[in-house]
C-alpha cells in the first residue's frame, strides 16, 4: 500500500514531460494528437490536437497546446523533419488548451493571430485554468500574452505560395467566436473545436444550433482531410459523430420541453445510451443536457 502511495505521489509530483510525435495528414500538414480525456497532472494537458503547416521556407502553427513546454516539445519534434522558422501562429478559439504555448513562439518572433474574444477573455498576464490543473513543472514558463492580429472575418493569406483561408464564425459554435483554417490546394480543413472525434464536445460556451449550422457549412466544403480539435480521425468520422450528438441533444431537449418534462427530469432520463462509448461522457454530458435544454426552451425555428 505504502509503495503504491509513493508511486502515485511520484507521478503526481514529477514532471510529466511531453512525448510528442507528429503525424503527416496531408501534403504539408502535420498533426499532434492529444488524449481524449480531461486535462490532468498525468497528461500535462496533452489532450488537444495541434497542427503545423510546412511550406518550403517556414512553419505555420495552428494552435499551440496547453503550455510553453508543450510548444517547445512540438517544435523539437518538427525540427527533426525540417528546421524552419515560425512566423505565423493561429489560435482557433479562446479555450486555453489550444493556445497556452503562444509565448514560446512569440519568443521566436512569431505573429499571433486569434479572435478578439480570446483577447478580451484573457488579457495579458491573466490566469489560465489549465495552469492550475497540470504539474507546476509542466506549466513552467507559460504566460498569457497579447494577440498581435485579430481574425474577425473570412479572409486569406498566401504564404510561400500556400493559400490559407480563414473561416470565421460570427455566431457561437463551440465558443462565442471560432476560426477554421482551410488549405484549398490539399483540401485539408483544420477545424479547431468545430469538429471532434472519439469524444463528445462541450456546449458550455457554444450552442447546439450553432454547432449544427457549422456542420452544414463544413459539409458543403471540398474536404479530404478533416483535422479536428480533439480525437484522432481525419476522415468523415468527426462529422458524423458531431452531428449525431448535436441532433440527439436537439431532438430530446425539444421533445422534453414539448412534453412538459422539467430540466431536472430531462437530465436524469434522456436516453443517450447510443453514445456510451464516446470519451468524456461522464465529465461533460450532464451539463451538455442542461445547456441544450436551456437553449431550446426559448428557441424558435426560423
Ligand atoms: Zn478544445
Amino acid at each position: 500500500m505504502l509503495k503504491k502511495i509513493i508511486i502515485v505521489a511520484c507521478i503526481l509530483g514529477s514532471s510529466f514531460g511531453y512525448d510528442l510525435k507528429p503525424i503527416k495528414i496531408s501534403n504539408s500538414v502535420y498533426q499532434f494528437v492529444g488524449k481524449t480525456e480531461a486535462p490532468s497532472k498525468l497528461n500535462g494537458g496533452d489532450m488537444v490536437n495541434t497542427y503545423w503547416i510546412k511550406t518550403d521556407k517556414q512553419y505555420i502553427v495552428v494552435d499551440t497546446g496547453p503550455s510553453y513546454k508543450y510548444a517547445k516539445a512540438a517544435h523539437e519534434a518538427m525540427k527533426r523533419i525540417a528546421n524552419l522558422p515560425i512566423k505565423y501562429v493561429i489560435n482557433t478559439h479562446m479555450h486555453d488548451d489550444h493556445w497556452l504555448g503562444n509565448n514560446y513562439f512569440k519568443e521566436l518572433g512569431a505573429t499571433i493571430y486569434a479572435t478578439k474574444t480570446q483577447s478580451k477573455k484573457f488579457p495579458v498576464g491573466s490566469d489560465a485554468h489549465m495552469l492550475s490543473v497540470i504539474n507546476k513543472e509542466d506549466a513552467t514558463g507559460t504566460k498569457v500574452i497579447g494577440i498581435d492580429k485579430f481574425i474577425d472575418k473570412n479572409s486569406s493569406l498566401t504564404i510561400d505560395g500556400t493559400k490559407i483561408d480563414f473561416i470565421h464564425f460570427d455566431y457561437a459554435v463551440h465558443s462565442p467566436e471560432d476560426i477554421m483554417v482551410y488549405l484549398p490546394k490539399e483540401k485539408t480543413l483544420i477545424a479547431g473545436d468545430i469538429l471532434f472525434s472519439q469524444r463528445i464536445t462541450s456546449i458550455r460556451d457554444g450552442s447546439v444550433e450553432g454547432g449544427l449550422k457549422s456542420l452544414d457549412l463544413v459539409e458543403k466544403m471540398d474536404i479530404e482531410n478533416y483535422a479536428t480539435g480533439h480525437g484522432k480521425f481525419t476522415d468523415k468520422t468527426a462529422l458524423k459523430q458531431m452531428r449525431d450528438y448535436f441532433m440527439a441533444l436537439k431532438t430530446t431537449a425539444r421533445k422534453a420541453i414539448e412534453d412538459g418534462v422539467d430540466l431536472d427530469k430531462y437530465v436524469k432520463t434522456a436516453d443517450f445510451s447510443a453514445f456510451k462509448d464516446m470519451a468524456m461522457m461522464e465529465i461533460l454530458h450532464k451539463s451538455n443536457l442542461g445547456f441544450a435544454y436551456t437553449e431550446y426552451e426559448f428557441f424558435e425555428e426560423k
